[in-house]
């Protein structure tokens, strides 16, 4: 058996490959996937023919697979998309509005989910056993999800149960993990949660337990607690590479909140400093953030809530009125973009893309279309039967409490 003490830190390739297309302005155009592949990124590979078409051909290329198919297939595109795939989508949104529309949509064949891993393992879960789920570039990962590997939330829960008993403990889980730690949680009484329903799905789970282990985002766990009135030192962090996390016995004993140790690397580049900035530059800036952000920069903000709230409150607002945003800057500059009458800015002068989003390059798009037209299916993502029924049973009992 391989222990916490035998297992080595690894950082998630997504975590270092996270810095490469940050840069200083924010031209974040797509380039031939060829000029991409420059900076050093190892993504799934495709052939040659995709890797050398200009924009201009690749554009075209999917506007003419996208007629053939017609109503066979229905494009997803998740907020934090690039703006030459995101143009193509039938659907914007968050990862569960987009898997929601996915499940009503059991009229057609394939959903092309321009997104990352996990939001298209949830695509087919909801969807129908006809359906199929494609995912333009396999290597779009998460680097959150990626830190919560299932042999690791396996031991932390083996401990967790010997230290406290069975049904003490209600595993919850955020929508940014993978089917198996859904699964998981499905089969331990659990529950899913999104950013914008975490707090009833915590008043679920305290009904049913004593304590939640909250995986994968430490912050977004901390936050809602915090917001409900849980005091720090009633939380404690699960770093699965330490024994029993890092904790004694008597801390997990007197811990309300057992936060796993992942993050998101794009929301926690933001800064209480960053704020205090633009407080500086715009007195009468509004600041509204994710809250993936550490708890520090969502107590310096004025509003904090999914990527659909952040998009609605700035839409909603009044015009003349100035934005701080901390998500990330594909979003950021496409609300900028479609509220000329505000001010809408990203809190990070560094332009950093979510490097697993940044992906799904068009290329990828017209790959699996033109396969479609051929009638081959490519990069089919299917979750396996049993695990697909525990995580469903998760997101339903996440369905039924909000
Ligand atoms: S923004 Fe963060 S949580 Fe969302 S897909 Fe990218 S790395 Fe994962």
């Amino acid at each position: 058996m391989v222990t916490n003490l035998d297992r080595k830190t690894t950082i998630p390739i997504t975590e270092i490959e996270q810095s490469a297309f940050c840069q200083t302005d924010d031209d974040l155009s797509s380039r031939t996937l060829q000029d991409e592949f420059e900076v050093g990124v190892r993504w799934q590979k495709l052939p040659i023919s995709y890797m050398r078409m200009s924009p201009e051909q690749i554009e075209a290329n999917i506007r003419v697979a996208r007629e053939k198919l017609a109503d066979r297939a229905l494009i997803l595109g998740h907020h934090y998309q690039r703006d030459e795939v995101i143009q193509f989508a039938d659907i914007r949104g968050d990862s569960f509005k987009l898997s929601q529309f996915a499940a009503e949509r059991n009229d057609v064949e394939f959903i092309i989910f321009c997104g990352v891993h996990f939001m298209a393992e949830t695509a087919d879960i909801l969807s129908t056993p006809s359906q199929r789920v494609i995912l333009p570039n396999l290597a779009a990962g998460c680097s959150m999800a990626d830190m919560a590997q299932t042999d690791d939330v396996l031991d932390c829960w083996d401990d967790l149960t010997d230290a406290l008993g069975e049904g003490c403990v209600i595993p919850v889980t955020y929508m940014n993990s993978t089917a198996e730690i859904k699964s998981l949680c499905g089969k331990n009484g659990g529950i899913v949660c999104t950013s914008s329903n975490a707090s009833a799905t915590f008043d679920w789970s305290y009904s049913k337990g004593e304590k939640v282990l909250f995986l994968p985002d430490q912050h977004l766990g901390r936050n809602t607690a915090a917001k409900m009135g849980m005091r720090l030192d009633e939380m404690i962090l699960w770093n699965p590479f330490k024994p029993l996390g890092g904790n004694t016995l008597e801390d997990i004993k007197n811990a309300k909140l057992i936060l796993w140790e992942g993050h998101c690397s794009v929301h926690t580049r933001f800064t209480v400093n960053q704020i205090n900035e633009a407080r500086v530059k715009y007195p009468d800036v509004n600041v509204v953030v994710h809250p993936e952000c550490t708890l520090e920069v969502v107590t310096a903000a004025d509003s904090v809530g999914s990527t659909e709230h952040i998009k609605n409150v700035i839409e909603q607002a009044a015009p003349g009125t100035t934005w701080a945003v901390g998500t990330e800057i594909s979003l950021v500059n496409r609300i900028a973009s479609e509220n000329p009458d505000k001010t809408v800015f990203c809190l990070d002068s560094v332009v950093c893309p979510c490097s697993t989003m940044y992906r799904i390059h068009p290329a990828y798009v017209s790959w699996v279309l033109d396969g479609l037209v051929e009638g081959v299916v490519v990069n089919q993502i299917k979750v396996d039967d049993d695990i697909r029924r525990y995580s469903k049973l998760a997101l339903e009992r996440m369905l039924s409490v909000v």
